[in-house]
């Protein structure tokens, strides 16, 4: 008979079984089979995981303070004997256990409600600890449902200190579920600790730990949930963070190192299309546009597939960056594609990029869902057959009837609406070709690490020469009237405005609902009920509304009647984030503009200054948070996209930044993105470092450091 085996059937492991971090958490004594779904719910199923549920804080419960001292809602630990315990039955029926305390100092009562079999755990006479919320009742102080232990005899008779789990240290809290308690949860950490800690290795090669001088693995998990001191914690999170952030990296730059192992298109830069191209633009480039063109023409060149991302604001001039690339897909005998995440977007696009290329006689093609037989087939046709070099389009183009004949470029315009499987589905269109991601969204560095670790990019930070700045002034609800007084002076004297509309039923500091349905609806509710309003405000002007639920054409015939000056004031949502351009509109009024967040607010002001006339941002907020109040006085004070972004991500989180478009957001539990930034760079450096030495990390020595990434990041680590 095996009785070891027969012992792990049962659910449990005997004590001479050694535990690993990759034993499930029921073969722990303190967790076992009944408790484990439990466990299952916090996503919680080998030891591992348990060590890796992190604190969400720490209470100190090091000191006992004397009762009389207790402050009215301070939480506190005290000490003392029970002198008293009663039950009875309150008006509305709860049964209420009560159990007076006694220190030298004072009395406290502590109360527990409904839960009558609780009286025979308190002995009177017996030494009892307490951790709750005080609340002075006339002359005693009251904790209501406490945390409580009780001392063992021989401790209170030598009237030593009492140190356990749960009190006379710093304690741990945990994020916890519905029936699994802190004090379970505790006993089950220090006890997985207690079994793994011996055979406890360090993944981190310990040259890069003294160097960075970060604290040994095994000491930074036991003091993250049991650290001696409260400042004990910091070191501890430090380590930790590393590690993830390090694995992260090195997932990142291994997959980098297998991407760029692949075979690619080594187009040809140079050559009398792109030099005729180059010549007649109208105007000069900016250094930023140089800049981020040279970086493409390398990329494009090597026989490697380029995988770039271009970021810039709106109006940056990213369109002819991008048409650069066309331009030299062209030159070297390929089609090039153009992915936009609207069909606005798309005809847009199609527009700037048929103007770009028609100086060189460059056909460009659009495809959107509404395009209909025949002029699809046809479409069709011209492209496989290779007689279109270019095509513009929206998710349409990922269909399986477009096929092409050679594709040698690949551009994504706002990659974040695009999934993985879309960006390969069109990837997959030709062989190996190259990728250039445009975005809009200025993102910090220290995201964009994260982000986009796995590409190069290429960042334009100015803007073409002879645009206007806005000026940004925010104004409280009372005085709306000014404002209007002011948009009407600047309709009179020829010019458009711009009104958006916040979500009626979004609070300020409330996460927006998830049902994306339910959030538009309420978007067109209250935009509806704005215009109606604008309507009479502004009666004798011509004001029109704009909203996601118009179909494509309503939204085209109000654009374009916009355009064309045959409305005034457009009252919309958030649908003209994007890819308007109408240089005429030099006011903008945000009602609500205390529900927007930082970077949505910035690319609406993006609407206006696109003309030679000077332009106006109005913020109209009543702000109830200092957050709010802190986002509206950086607008007003700067119009730097980046700066805007790092403030964002500080207030609000990563999240907020990126909206809804947060698909490709890797899940980083440890990172604290307001105080973290600076380990996230030095992690991709060490990454860097060490995958020059070992692209893929094949040395005996880093095979645990391999482990670790493989585990932490599957699909990063796993197939390229
Ligand atoms: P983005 O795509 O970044 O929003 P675009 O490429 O569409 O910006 O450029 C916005 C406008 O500025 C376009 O009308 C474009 O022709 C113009 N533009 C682009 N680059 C320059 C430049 N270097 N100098 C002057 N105008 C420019
Ligand atoms: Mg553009």
């Amino acid at each position: 008979m095996i009785r070891a085996g027969a012992s792990i059937v049962k659910g449990k492991v005997t004590a001479a079984a050694a535990l690993t971090l990759d034993t499930p958490v029921q073969h722990l004594k303190q967790v076992g089979t009944r408790r484990s779904s439990l466990y299952q719910r916090l996503g919680i199923a080998t030891v591992r995981d348990l060590l890796y549920h992190f604190p969400k804080r720490h209470e100190d419960r090091r000191a006992f303070l004397p009762i009389a001292q207790l402050q009215s809602g301070q939480k506190a630990t005290v000490r003392g004997l029970i002198s008293s315990v009663s039950m009875f039955r309150a008006k509305t029926g709860t049964v209420i256990l009560q159990v007076v305390v006694k220190d030298a100092s004072g009395t406290l009562v502590a109360l527990w409600f409904n839960q009558p079999y609780m009286r025979r755990w308190f002995p009177i006479g017996s030494e009892i600890i307490l951790y709750g919320t005080a609340e002075w009742m006339g002359r005693k102080v009251q904790m209501a449902v406490p945390e409580f232990e009780m001392v063992p005899k021989e401790t209170a008779a030598s009237g030593a200190a009492h140190r356990s789990l749960h009190m006379g240290r710093v304690v741990p809290v945990y994020p916890a579920t519905s029936g699994l308690h802190q004090r379970e949860l505790r006993t089950a950490v220090a006890a997985a600790l207690k079994a793994v800690l011996p055979s406890l290795g360090d993944s981190l090669p310990a040259e890069i730990r003294e160097r960075l001088g970060l604290l040994e693995f095994p000491k930074a998990i036991t003091r993250i949930h049991f650290p001696p001191g409260p400042e004990a914690v910091t070191t501890a999170q430090e380590r930790l963070t590393f590690d993830e952030l390090f694995c992260f990296q090195l997932a990142l730059g291994m997959r980098r190192k297998r991407l760029q192992a692949r075979p690619g298109i080594a187009h040809e830069v140079q050559g009398d299309l792109v030099e005729r191209w180059r010549k007649q633009l109208p105007f000069e480039l900016t250094a930023g546009q140089v800049k981020a063109m040279e970086e493409i023409a390398q990329d494009m060149a090597a026989p490697r597939p380029m995988h770039r991302l271009l970021q810039g604001e709106v109006g940056s001039g990213k369109t002819v960056v991008a048409t650069y690339a066309v331009v030299v897909a062209v030159q070297s005998g390929f089609q090039a594609v153009v992915l936009a995440p609207t069909e606005v977007l798309a005809r847009q696009h199609a527009l700037s990029l048929s103007q770009l290329l028609a100086p060189i006689d460059v056909a460009v093609g659009l495809l959107t869902s509404s395009l209909e037989e025949p002029a699809r087939k046809q479409l069709a046709e011209e492209l496989r057959k290779g007689n279109l070099p270019v095509l513009v389009g929206t998710h349409a183009v990922l269909e399986p009837w477009v096929s092409f004949q050679k594709l040698g470029l690949v551009v994504i315009d706002e990659q974040q609406k695009f999934g993985v499987d879309q960006r390969n589905a069109i990837v997959a269109k030709g062989d190996h070709p190259d990728v250039l991601i445009l975005t809009a969204t200025p993102i910090p560095r220290t995201l964009s690490l994260t982000l986009y670790g796995e590409m190069d990019i290429s960042t334009i930070t100015e803007k073409p020469a002879g645009r206007q700045a806005v000026k940004t002034l925010w104004m409280d609800s009372t005085r709306r009237e000014e404002v209007f007084a002011f948009v009407k002076s600047e309709l009179d004297a020829g010019r458009q405005a711009y009104v958006v509309c916040p979500r009626i039923g979004d609070q300020e500091g409330k996460k927006p609902k998830k049902d994306l349905f339910a959030e538009e609806a309420a978007a067109v509710q209250s935009v509806v009920k704005l215009f109606e309003e604008y309507k009479t405000i502004f009666s004798s002007y011509r004001v029109g509304l704009l909203h996601g639920r118009m179909n494509a054409a309503e939204q085209r015939k109000m654009f374009a009647a916009f355009k064309q000056k045959e409305i005034q004031v457009l009252v919309a949502t958030q649908v003209i984030e994007v890819g308007v351009d109408v240089p005429n509109a030099t006011v903008m009024v945000i009602e609500g503009a205390e529900r927007f967040g930082l970077a949505q607010l910035h690319q609406l002001r993006g609407r206006v200054g696109r003309g030679q006339h000077e332009s106006a941002c109005i913020l109209i907020s009543d702000p109830k948070s200092t957050t709010s109040l802190e986002r509206l006085q950086t607008m007003v004070e700067t119009s730097d996209a980046f700066k805007i972004a790092e403030e964002d991500l500080r207030l609000r989180g990563p999240g907020e930044l990126l909206g809804k478009r947060q698909a490709g957001l890797p899940d980083l539990k440890c990172l604290q993105w307001a105080t973290h930034g600076p380990w996230l760079e030095i992690a991709k450096r060490e990454a860097e470092d060490l995958l020059s030495r070992d692209s893929q990390l094949t040395e005996p020595g880093a095979a645990a450091l391999k482990k670790e990434t493989a585990l932490r990041f599957p699909q990063l680590a796993g197939c390229a």
